[in-house]
């Protein structure tokens, strides 16, 4: 499999070469500008770390921190690059970064991940700031960690900046919707490509891989548009009623996957066995859209031929492996991860906002500007798609390209 830089460097490549694009242009967008790469110290144990920051053509480096095991620098110079075409493409006036420690959260006592939350901010401080580079939670990392990291820093620096970090809690000057904008984003997403191409949601049914933040509000905000959900799936197991879960039902889910639970354990507890799967047999079950909502590469080549469904909506950073984009595109539609997971950069742009001018939104008036946002560079990206007969993904690539060169 390869790595998720190279997939990143193989969807530029070939942008370029099928477009009128400036050859010069792989080379311009083929390296970040700057690696932060080191080592946190624990008791007796360290942690490899890294700070990607890619391009700040257009503004402030923009770009989440990521606790996991299978943290890599190939990894965390992937999420940077897309950063970068995803606040171009949106017309955003960030640029692109990307940060991460190679670590197991959940094996980690509440004060170790405080201590190593602030630790991080100790090595990176003098390279970020709310004009200079701005952080975000990603993969398991969330609002309490975002207050630690931002008090950290404002104690390295002396003053306050309630705008170096966005992702807060809502006391701590996080945005409205800020929790939701993922996934909704990735409703309207899909809202506006099923009137595009005649899809009446209501008729449509979606499988979602990954029920976690993305996945969840996804899914809850494209059941209130009238989506069908026929399928959920976590690490534990997939869940699948042909007839459609219930709004109530995902929300139940939620909740309880919240309190440490499981779909395997919920569907135990509550007698519905027969409608457990093993996690990845979601990618075979019969609908009209797959969104993948996990983690990268989570479609690749020893499992594609499983999918059923025409139309897929990346909502996971780089879901599909390079290897099978190709193929996968001969007779599906994929609506890619820079435009259908966009809601959470953009809602963490207003976040930004919010801060610097001393202002809170309303969730209704937060929700209609992510609507507005997603709507026009939808618009921008078909447009583009019809004029050069290219695949979706290729459009979103030239939109963020001509921006950024
Ligand atoms: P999360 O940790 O809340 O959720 C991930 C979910 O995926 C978990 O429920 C986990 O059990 C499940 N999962 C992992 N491997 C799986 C597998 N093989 N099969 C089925 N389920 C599996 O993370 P999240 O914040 O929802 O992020 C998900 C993806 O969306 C990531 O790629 C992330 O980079 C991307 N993303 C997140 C945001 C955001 O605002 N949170 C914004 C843009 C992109």
């Amino acid at each position: 499999m390869k790595k998720p830089f190279e997939n990143y460097l193989s969807t530029l490549k070939k942008t370029v070469e099928k477009t009128e694009l400036d050859k010069d242009t792989t080379k311009k967008l083929s390296s970040p500008n700057k690696i932060l790469d080191f080592k946190i110290n624990l008791g007796n144990k360290s942690y490899q770390a890294y700070r990607v920051q890619f391009n700040n053509k257009l503004g402030p480096y923009k770009g989440g921190i990521r606790f996991h095991p299978q943290v890599s620098l190939s990894e965390v110079k992937a999420l940077s690059a897309w950063m970068a075409i995803k606040t171009a493409l949106v017309n955003l006036p960030l640029g692109g970064a990307k940060g991460g420690i190679k670590v197991n959260p959940k094996k980690l006592k509440e004060r170790e991940l405080k201590e190593i939350s602030q630790k991080y901010v100790e090595n990176i401080y003098k390279f970020i700031g709310e004009d200079k580079d701005i952080p975000a939670p990603d993969v398991n990392t969330n609002a309490k960690i975002m207050k630690w990291m931002k008090d950290k820093y404002e104690d390295l620096i002396g003053k306050k900046s309630p705008a170096s970090f966005t992702g807060k809690a809502i006391k701590d000057g996080g945005s409205l919707g800020r929790e939701e904008a993922t996934g909704q984003g990735g409703a309207y997403t899909l809202q506006y490509f099923a009137k595009k191409i005649g899809l009446e949601p209501k008729k449509t049914k979606i499988a979602i891989q990954g029920f976690g933040n993305v996945g969840s509000y996804f899914a809850l905000a494209a059941s209130k548009i009238g989506f069908k959900i026929i399928g959920i799936s976590d690490t534990s197991g997939a869940y699948l009623n042909p007839k459609g879960i219930k709004k109530e039902e995902l929300q139940k889910i939620k909740r309880e996957k919240k309190e440490g639970s499981s779909i395997k354990n919920y569907l135990i507890q509550n007698g519905k066995e027969k409608k457990l799967f093993e996690s990845d047999k979601l990618l075979s079950f019969k609908v009209d859209v797959l969104a993948p909502a996990s983690l990268e590469n989570a479609i690749h080549k020893d499992n594609y031929k499983e999918i059923k469904a025409k139309y897929i909506l990346e909502l996971a950073n780089g879901p599909i492996t390079a290897e099978v984009e190709d193929k996968i595109r001969k007779d599906k539609i994929v609506i890619p991860d820079v435009l259908a997971n966009s809601g959470g950069v953009i809602v963490s742009y207003f976040e930004w906002l919010q801060n610097r001018k001393n202002q809170k939104w309303n969730k209704e008036k937060v929700f209609e500007k992510l609507k507005e946002k997603i709507k026009k560079s939808f618009e921008e990206v078909w447009n583009e798609k019809e004029k050069d007969s290219l695949t979706l993904k290729e459009a979103a690539y030239v939109l963020a390209i001509k921006r950024l060169i």
